[in-house]
């Protein structure tokens, strides 16, 4: 995989060599630890509700209820359906 563009972290015209990153900004990002095995945005999953579209506004309106946002709304009605870790 050789090739240039734009270095996500350090913004220069280079070589990249994997996530977007130049050889000297990867290999940094690597030692600070933050390419390890469970990177964080393994626990973020983008949905696609749209074969479901009356469970995003259903969820939409009790977020509004609850005040809450929609990601935290989702994370409290999965967590009370599934009867798993933090009670309600
Ligand atoms: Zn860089």
């Amino acid at each position: 995989m050789e090739k240039s563009g734009k270095c996500s972290v350090c913004g220069k015209e280079k070589r990249l060599i994997g996530r977007r990153m130049c050889c000297a900004c990867y290999h940094r990002e690597r030692r600070r630890g933050k390419l390890g095995a469970r990177p964080q945005e393994s626990f973020i999953v983008p949905v696609d509700f749209t074969p479901m579209a009356f469970l995003l506004e259903e969820l939409q309106k009790r977020a509004g209820a609850e005040l809450r946002e929609i990601g935290p709304q989702i994370l409290w009605e999965l967590n009370k359906n599934m009867g798993a870790g933090l009670g309600t």
